[in-house]
């Protein structure tokens, strides 16, 4: 089963796909996680994202496609994956569908989970981030038993940079622009899921075992 999860920043993409990745023993590959252990281990490839990322912007096509690429080839991809930030451009969808085709394979499941954007704001600006494993909670939704504290590994909880309210307004901006497109990109194809990601997220994700059955 391949999946890639479509959603503004915020949509509660991540947070679906970990338990889905659970439930159907798949790998979760996050591309934005990818970039963040980059930059934490100071590579070459963190360097470069992350001057695109501090500013909101999208890394280029470029510095993604090689690798996700690269990625679903390994061998524990082989029974399918789930892909959370990827792709984020129509020349992005364009190079895995690429990729897959020379394998006789394609994409399953494009679901888009639907938030509008006056609640991204709220949820993006709640968000905490762990330091330590990268988990993700919310100051309201999803708060962790001790304040500040990860539940997972016990280190320490941050406001992701591009988190602050300004860069959120301009991530909103660049996913319209170049990400939304995508959404016609899978509808043609005849992939397309939408769920409405405003309820809970047990109910999110009750909705999307519905469409990819149990
Ligand atoms: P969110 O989960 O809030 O949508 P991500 O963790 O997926 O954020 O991504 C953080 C940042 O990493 C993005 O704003 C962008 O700069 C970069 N990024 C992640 N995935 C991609 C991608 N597929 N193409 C280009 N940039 C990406
Ligand atoms: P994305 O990967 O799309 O950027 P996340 O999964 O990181 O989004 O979710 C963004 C923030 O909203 C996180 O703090 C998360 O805990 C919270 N969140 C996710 N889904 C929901 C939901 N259905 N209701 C309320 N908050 C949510
Ligand atoms: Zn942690």
């Amino acid at each position: 089963m391949k999946i890639i999860m479509l959603g503004a920043p915020g949509a509660g993409k991540g947070t679906q796909a970990k338990k889905i990745a659970e439930k159907y023993r798949i790998p979760h590959i996050s591309t934005g996680d990818i970039f963040r252990a980059n930059i934490k281990n100071g590579t070459e490839l963190g360097k470069k994202a992350k001057t695109y990322m501090d500013q909101g912007l999208l890394v280029p096509d470029e510095l993604v496609c090689d690798l996700v690429v690269d990625r679903v080839a390994q061998d524990d991809c082989k029974d399918g994956y789930i892909l959370d930030g990827f792709p984020r451009t129509i020349p992005q969808a364009e190079s895995l569908d690429g990729a897959l085709a020379k394998i006789g394979e394609s994409v399953d499941y494009a679901i888009n989970v639907e938030v509008p954007d006056e609640n991204i704001v709220n949820r993006m600006g709640g968000r905490r981030a762990c330091v330590g494993c990268g988990a993700t909670y919310h100051l309201m939704y999803a708060p962790t038993k001790k304040e500040g504290v990860c539940d997972a590994c016990g280190a320490e909880l941050i406001l992701r940079d591009d988190d602050k309210p300004e860069t959120v307004q301009k991530r909103l901006g660049v996913y319209h622009e170049q990400t939304q497109p995508l959404i016609d990109y899978y509808s043609r194809k005849g992939i397309l899921k939408e769920v409405d990601g405003t309820m809970d997220m047990e109910d999110v994700f009750r909705a999307i075992v519905g469409i990819l059955g149990a």
